[in-house]
């Protein structure tokens, strides 16, 4: 990623004469440009709406390798004035598959992946970890929240978009250094993300509240700039020549423009990192037992817990009548009929979880699969400080991890 000159072009735009004609020959005359860079490169798309349809042509039409796309919802005659890839006669179809159908009939040099489901309930941090690049094309605080969490643990570049109206911003996050997305997050959208979070056991369909005015304009705009962006970074230019740490915001309506930088903020709670050198791959099956002796071995000690990404309910207790009743699922999946009691059908309590110990009778004979967790996540081994990562279902290529959830 960093073996380039500082600043190939020297600020100009030049050509290369011998540059060889073919379907990339027009971009290829950029002299710093090489597109076997691109070939080899996997980008995860976030989000299949007017942003994504948007991030997933453009790196298509540029010949990334590999484009994965996720999205958990189905297309909607609303969807239709913004989106390149979806068709009145798809409605009702999931948007992630209808895209990686139609952009793949763009460009055969290009395997697209789409992937029916939420970002965390569908691509594990391991599978974050084995991309190239995140472009982040969502709608919501708490989704960028988890990205931006995810690409800093796994040292990922994340080039986030968002838009409004005539107006959008793109931020590029690129870990270790400069300030990460929660860096970014002023008061207001923490409590955004803590009345989500409090909201967890809404429906779906609830949180789409408050529909944001969009345009198809706007998001080629933003969503071009974006890619632009993850191009640069894919080429390893240098950061001073690229949005990281920084942001652009475009007003279309007034025609301004303008490049914010953001603090690193020390005390931000999302600079954890996970140690390539401390992780190693399991299988997708194993159980917590399993993993448990695994991490033993791995940390050289007996007395280790293990630690999930997610919080799972593993189970509901009722305050009113005294039910206990076992369930298995993430808490961004809890649904109202989830903790309604089986006794007395009041609301009852989940009980949330992240770790699991030794004494987890209940739990050690599970999988992570069957906690709700996605394929290629991480568990962590840890004693005090000590840490090691077991990454689920390691040593294979992201594509075929994802095939499990691919629509
Ligand atoms: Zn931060
Ligand atoms: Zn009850």
């Amino acid at each position: 990623m960093t073996d380039r000159d500082p600043d190939p072009a020297g600020g100009r735009l030049t050509v290369d004469p011998d540059a060889r004609d073919g379907r990339y020959h027009r971009q290829s005359l950029i002299t710093w440009w090489e597109q076997p860079r691109l070939a080899r490169a996997t980008v995860l798309v976030v989000g299949a709406g007017a942003l994504g349809n948007e991030l997933v042509k453009s790196c298509v039409l540029m010949g990334v390798g590999t484009v994965v796309v996720v999205d958990l919802d189905v297309v909607e005659d609303s969807n239709l004035s913004r989106c390149i890839f979806f068709r009145s006669s798809d409605e009702g179809r999931p948007k992630a598959a209808v895209v990686a159908r139609e952009a793949a009939a763009l460009n055969p040099d290009v395997t697209v992946v789409g992937v029916v489901g939420d970002v965390r309930s569908t691509v594990g941090l391991g599978i974050v970890a084995d991309v190239d690049l995140v472009l982040g094309g969502v709608d919501n605080r708490e989704a960028r929240l988890h990205v931006g969490q995810a690409c800093w643990k796994t040292g990922t570049p994340y080039v986030d978009g968002a838009i409004e109206g005539l107006q959008g911003v793109v931020r590029a996050f690129v870990p270790p250094d400069g300030p990460c997305y929660e860096c970014t997050m002023n008061e207001r959208d923490h409590q955004l993300v803590a009345a989500r979070r409090s909201c967890a056991l809404l429906s779906h369909e609830e949180l789409i509240t408050g529909k944001v005015p969009t345009t198809a304009t706007t998001a080629a705009v933003i969503a071009g700039i974006q890619v632009q962006e993850g191009i640069k970074l894919l080429h390893g230019i240098a950061a001073d020549d690229t949005l990281a740490g920084r942001g652009f915001a475009f007003n279309g309506l007034t025609h301004d423009s303008y490049v914010v930088s953001y603090p690193r903020r020390e005390q931000c709670l999302s600079h954890d990192h996970y140690d390539p050198a401390r992780t190693s791959p399991v299988a997708g099956d194993a159980s917590f037992a399993e993993l448990l002796a695994l991490g033993r071995g791995a940390l050289g000690r007996e007395d280790v817990t293990l630690e999930t990404e997610l919080d799972v309910a593993i189970a509901i207790d009722c305050g009113s009548c005294g039910t206990r009743a076992p369930l298995l699922r993430p808490l961004h999946e809890l649904r109202p009929a989830d903790v309604r009691c089986p006794a007395c059908g009041r609301d009852a309590t989940p009980q949330l979880r992240h770790r699991i110990g030794p004494d987890d009778d209940e739990l050690l004979a599970r999988r992570p699969g069957d906690l709700g967790l996605p394929p290629g996540d991480a568990i962590t081994v840890r004693h005090g400080l000590d840490r090691w990562h077991l990454m689920l279902d390691g040593g294979r290529p992201p594509i075929e991890r994802l095939r499990a959830v691919a629509a």
